[in-house]
C-alpha cells in the first residue's frame, strides 16, 4: 500500500472518531401520601381543578407550612431501598423563582442537606451486572399545573397539584447508553412500586424524568458539555430522545462546532429535541434555609433501622424467591417480577393452581402480549387470575386444545367473559370421543389413499398430513392425541 493511501486511511479514521456517551438522570416521583406535604389538603389526581387547595398550598401571605411526617417516612423508605445513607440531620430550603404555577414565588425544596445520599441500583447489561450510582434523594413540593388552552392565547392554572410531595432522585453520570438509561428507569420504577411509596404513573405525571447528556472522545477522561432534556413522559420516549440527542451532538462536533450547554425540549411527535433555553438564561435560585420549618433532626438510627427492617420485599428478592421457591428459570423470574402487579397476578394464579412453569408460560405469553398491545398493566386485566386458571385447567383436562385456548383467551381479555362461556359460544369443546372421531377418520382415510400407501411404505411423515386433514375437518376441535392413536391403529 502506498504512502498516500495510508495517509488517506489515517484521515478517514480521524474523522470517524469514536465517542463515549455520558448520561445522568433526574427523576421526580410523587409520593402517594394521603395529604399534601405541608397542609391537610387531599393528595389525589383527577379532581376538579382548584378544589384541593387551602391558604398553605396556595401560598397566601401569612400561611404557615407544617411538614407531613409520612413524607419523611416514604423518602427514607426510598433511600433505604436504593442503598442510600440517610442523613442524621436534614433541612428544607427555599428555591426562589417566579412563575404562575408557584404563587409563593418559591418552592420548598432541599439544597445542601438532602435526606438521602450516596446510593446505587444494579442493572443487567449484555456484559453482566452494572452498578449505577445515586447521588442524592431530596424531598420537595410539586408546583401547580399550567394548562395552555388549545386554540386560545390564554393559559389557566390548576393548583390541586401544588404542594403534593415529591422525591427527586439524582443519579451519578454513570450511564453510557440509552439502553442503560432505560434499564435504570425500569428498575427504579419497579423498586418504588414494590415499596408502595409512589404509583409511578407517567401518564398522570407522578413519575417524570429529565436527562443530562454529553459525549466525549473515547479514551478521554473529561466529560463533554452536557445538554439537559426535559418533557419526556414515557420510557420509550426517553430512549428515543437520548438516541436523538447523542446523534445530534456527534453531528455538531463532527462539523467542527462545539456543543453548547442548554436545556432542550423533546417533541415526541416530531421525535426531535428543540432548544428551550441557553445557559445564559439559567436561573440563580438564591437558595436559603426555609425559616418557617424546623431542621429535621429526629432521624435517629433506630428510626431508620425500623424502616429498613419493615421494607416490603424488593424486586431482586422476589426474583430470587421465584427461582428458589417456584423453581422458575431466571428469565421467567426476571420478566414476572419486572412489575409488582404482574408478579402479584402470577402468585394469585399459583394460589389456585400450583403449577409455576405452566402458569408462567400463560402469564408471560398470552397475558403479557395483550397487556402490552393495549397499554395496560396486570391489575387492569379483564381476565382475573381465577379466570386464567380456569382456562388453563380446560387445556390440561383436554376440554380444549392449546391452540384454541389462545383464541379463547383473546376473547376473554376483550370481553371479560369466563372461559366456559367463550368455549361454549365458539363451540370449541375438543372432540375426544373415539366414536365421533372414528367416522371423520374413516372418511379422511378413504379420500387420501395415496398418503395411506405412502405411510405403509415407510414414510412416517404421511401421518402428519392425515392428522392435519382430520384437524381441518373438525375445525381444530379434534383431540390430536386421540386422533393419532386411532390413525395408527388403522394404518398398522
Ligand atoms: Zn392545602
Amino acid at each position: 500500500m502506498g504512502q498516500r493511501s495510508q495517509n488517506m486511511i489515517q484521515i478517514m479514521k480521524d474523522n470517524l472518531m469514536e465517542y463515549v456517551t455520558v448520561i445522568g438522570l433526574e427523576v421526580h416521583s410523587q409520593l402517594k401520601t394521603n395529604a399534601k406535604m405541608f397542609c391537610g389538603c387531599k393528595n389525589s389526581f383527577g379532581e376538579s381543578p382548584n378544589t384541593m387547595i387551602c391558604p398553605v398550598c396556595l401560598g397566601l401571605p401569612g400561611a404557615l407550612p407544617s411538614l407531613n411526617k409520612k413524607v419523611i417516612e416514604y423518602a427514607v423508605m426510598a433511600g433505604s431501598a436504593l442503598n442510600c445513607t440517610i442523613a442524621k440531620e436534614s433541612k428544607m430550603d427555599r428555591k426562589n423563582y417566579f412563575y404562575p404555577d408557584i404563587p409563593k414565588a418559591f418552592q420548598i425544596s432541599q439544597f445542601d442537606q438532602p435526606l438521602c445520599e450516596g446510593g446505587h441500583l444494579m442493572i443487567e447489561t449484555p456484559n453482566g451486572q452494572k452498578r449505577l450510582g445515586i447521588t442524592r434523594i431530596h424531598i420537595e413540593e410539586d408546583a401547580g399545573k399550567l394548562i395552555h388552552m388549545e386554540g386560545s392565547d390564554q393559559s389557566v392554572v390548576d393548583y390541586n397539584r401544588s404542594g403534593i410531595p415529591l422525591i427527586e432522585i439524582v443519579s451519578e453520570p454513570d450511564m453510557r447508553s440509552a439502553d442503560e438509561a432505560y434499564a435504570y428507569l425500569t428498575n427504579l420504577k419497579a423498586i418504588l412500586e414494590y415499596i408502595e411509596v409512589s404509583d409511578c404513573n407517567m401518564q398522570e405525571g407522578s413519575l417524570r424524568c429529565d436527562a443530562n447528556i454529553s459525549i466525549m472522545p473515547k479514551g478521554s477522561s473529561t466529560f463533554g458539555t452536557k445538554t439537559e432534556i426535559k418533557n419526556m413522559n414515557s420510557f420509550k420516549g426517553i430512549h428515543k430522545a437520548i438516541t436523538y440527542e447523542v446523534a445530534r451532538q456527534k453531528k455538531v462536533l463532527e462539523s467542527g462546532k462545539t456543543v453548547s450547554q442548554e436545556t432542550r425540549l423533546w417533541d415526541a411527535n416530531q421525535e426531535k429535541t428543540f432548544l428551550m433555553r441557553s445557559k445564559e438564561d439559567a436561573h440563580d435560585y438564591r437558595y436559603f434555609p426555609e425559616p418557617d420549618l424546623p431542621v429535621i433532626d429526629f432521624i435517629t438510627s433506630s428510626y431508620v433501622e425500623k424502616i429498613k427492617n419493615d421494607l416490603p420485599e424488593l424486586p431482586k428478592d422476589r426474583r430470587k424467591r421465584f427461582v428458589e421457591k417456584h423453581g422458575l428459570p431466571e428469565y421467567d423470574a426476571n420478566v414476572l417480577t419486572s412489575q409488582k402487579v404482574l408478579a402479584d397476578y402470577f402468585e394469585q394464579c399459583l394460589e389456585k393452581y400450583p403449577e409455576p412453569k405452566l402458569v408462567s408460560n400463560w402469564v408471560m405469553g398470552s397475558l403479557l402480549k395483550e397487556l402490552n398491545d393495549n397499554h395496560l398493566t396486570a391489575d387492569q386485566s379483564k381476565v382475573s387470575p381465577e379466570a386464567l386458571v380456569e382456562l388453563i385447567k380446560y387445556v390440561q383436562n383436554q376440554t380444549i386444545s392449546h391452540q384454541n385456548a389462545k383464541v379463547v383467551f383473546e376473547t376473554m381479555f376483550k370481553e371479560g367473559k369466563d372461559a366456559e362461556q367463550v368455549i361454549e359460544e365458539k363451540g370449541l369443546k375438543q372432540i375426544s370421543d373415539t366414536g365421533e372421531l372414528e367416522t371423520v377418520i374413516q372418511e379422511i382415510l378413504s379420500q387420501n389413499a395415496k398418503s395411506v400407501e405412502s405411510f405403509k411404505s415407510g414414510n412416517q411423515k404421511a401421518i402428519g398430513f392425515l392428522l392435519g386433514q382430520v384437524m381441518y375437518k373438525t375445525k381444530g376441535k379434534a383431540n390430536p392425541k386421540v386422533v393419532r392413536e386411532i390413525l395408527l391403529k388403522h394404518l398398522s
